[in-house]
């Protein structure tokens, strides 16, 4: 309890995905227990939670795309459908007793840096709270983006995003139309085609599509992860160890990539047989721009007789009638977007009001950035999950989640060798150096140079969402806190001359003072 009788923890997380409960697990293990996780929904898993449409599945192995400290030898399948994963992490907060510390139904409204008491005054759903330091792990995949298309208030039928299936609509006998041709459109068009009447997809942009090396894991394979747990490391090691040899492609040389291209060219040869089709699906830009997307059932789901495509955007809905770009008229009785979600644009962005009276929204305007992918300048003691410049084009994000857990753990344990109240903030000129660097990489790389338009890219054009390297160097650069890049906010209290003393020092002036 604070002083003034509020509940104050050490930590407050935000948000139960596998940032959330991976940070939960952590703290546990690194003896803090004085913490709570703060979660909106009625339940965990994040993502994994929210997106149950049909067909949903990872297109990373589930030996891969699993905690490391949370090794699951019975995974069914290569590629897991949601099931699986969620109910891997259920099990991962019951195993690791993560249950006591889950605050459900606790959405938080607002956050706000208390500079003189150095701590976060944290306004939720259940009531307010304070905390010393705050994780934010509410990810990039989290809140739908729906565009705004003209008549969509006035259409009369019905409307969900991917993220929020209506399991009780019945799509038998119903003319559907699918917003959208990103990895989740790509996994409902094959589930859904055989019961829509129609089913009509608009595809604004063409995307690369690579077959799916999907397969049950067999019984004797479970049975020898069980009983020899050094096959399951072996199996996880080498899915890691073939992304990481990739990394170089999309980094550095984008030309290695027209090869990968000719096999996704094959792939939907395969499939598609009609010329003029073929033609519709091909993409203009190089591989690798936009995120590759794997499936054996996309191509031919667009070859069934009661299948459309549209090769335009949605510009505008009259009634029932959905108009494209091109002019092309669709009569629907439902529109499921597709469309994904604010990424560059994160809504807890606009609830976090940091030391300088500004909102992180406010800061990030021109481009979210932040010190290691973490720290964002003024925000101290806050720490993003999946923050600017941490995500994969090609590998597993839990890789990241568990590097940037190191780098939460060390940040505490700092905290603790500096003393007393304290908060450490990025420095706005560590956050600017690592933010050019970054952006330099950035520069060569196939999501900047490939001619495509991403959800990679914020609205300015810049690439604030992808780590330009391999997962071993991300792992490397957050393995520790640099003192040197922080300042060092004390309480401020009178000092002899008038001035606050203690605030706004380096850790070497903090060690001589
Ligand atoms: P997304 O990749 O952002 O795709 C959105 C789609 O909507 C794009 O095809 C976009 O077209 C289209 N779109 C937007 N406005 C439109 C309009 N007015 N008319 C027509 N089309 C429009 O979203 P997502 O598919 O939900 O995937 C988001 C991310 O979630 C993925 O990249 C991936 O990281 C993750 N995810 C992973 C899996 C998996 O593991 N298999 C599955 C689902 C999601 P443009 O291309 O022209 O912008």
């Amino acid at each position: 309890m604070a002083d003034d009788g509020q509940r104050h923890v050490r930590v407050a997380v935000i948000g139960s995905g596998f940032g959330g409960l991976g940070a939960a697990v952590r703290l546990r293990r690194a003896g803090i227990t004085d913490f709570v996780v703060l979660e909106r929904a009625g339940a965990v898993g994040g993502t994994w939670r929210d997106n149950s449409y049909p067909g949903c599945a990872c297109d990373v192995p589930s030996h891969l795309y699993s905690f490391s400290f949370a090794p699951n030898p019975e995974w069914p399948r290569n590629f897991s459908g949601q099931p699986h994963i969620r109910a891997y992490l259920e099990r991962v907060a019951d195993t690791f007793g993560l249950r006591p510390h889950l605050r459900l139904d606790c959405e938080v409204r607002a956050l706000r840096w208390h500079a003189e008491r150095l701590w976060w005054e944290i306004d939720t759903a259940r009531g307010p709270l304070t905390a010393d330091v705050v994780i934010s792990a509410t990810g990039p995949l989290s809140d739908p983006q729906i565009p705004d298309i003209p008549g969509l208030a006035d259409f009369p039928g019905k409307v969900f995003h991917s993220a929020r299936w209506d399991h009780d609509y019945d799509l038998r006998g119903k003319r559907v139309a699918m917003i959208g041709t990103g990895a989740s459109a790509i996994q409902i068009v094959p589930a859904i085609q055989p019961q829509a009447e129609r089913l009509t997809v608009f595809q604004r942009t063409p995307p690369w599509v690579m077959p799916r090396a999907d397969r049950r894991i067999s019984g004797v394979e479970r049975w020898l992860h069980t009983k020899v747990p050094a096959t399951r490391a072996l199996r996880r090691q080498l899915l890691w160890g073939i992304r990481e040899l990739q990394v170089s492609a999309f980094t550095k040389r984008p030309g290695e990539l027209g090869l990968i291209e000719a096999l996704a060219k094959a792939h939907m040869h395969k499939a598609v047989k009609d010329p003029a089709l073929r033609a519709r699906l091909t993409p203009d830009y190089r591989i690798g721009c936009k995120r590759i997307l794997l499936s054996n059932s996309w191509y031919p789901a667009l070859t069934r007789p009661n299948v459309d495509v549209v090769a335009s955007g949605l510009r505008e809905i009259r009634g029932n009638v959905l108009v494209a770009s091109d002019g092309t008229e669709t009569a629907a009785d439902a529109i499921i977007f597709g469309t994904g979600f604010h990424v560059t644009d994160m809504p807890i962005a606009r609830r976090v009001t940091g030391a300088r009276g500004t909102t992180l929204a406010e800061e990030w305007k021109d481009g979210m950035a932040a010190l290691r992918g973490t720290s964002a300048a003024g925000f101290p003691n806050f720490l993003t999950l999946i923050g600017p410049n941490t995500g994969l084009g090609n590998s597993s994000m839990i890789l990241i989640i568990e590097a940037q857990l190191n780098y939460l753990v060390d940040f505490l344990h700092q905290l603790d060798v500096l003393g007393g109240r304290i908060a450490l903030d990025a420095r706005q000129s560590a956050v600017d150096a690592w933010t050019r660097t970054v952006q330099e990489r950035m520069a060569r790389t196939v999501w900047n140079t490939g001619g495509c338009d991403s959800w990679y890219l914020d609205a300015n054009g810049r690439n604030t969402t992808v780590w330009p390297g391999t997962t071993s160097e991300f792992r490397r650069v957050t393995r520790q806190v640099d003192l040197a890049e922080y300042e060092v906010l004390r309480p401020p209290r009178p000092a002899p001359d008038g001035a606050p003393a203690g605030a706004g020092r380096t850790a070497a002036e903090e060690v001589a003072a």
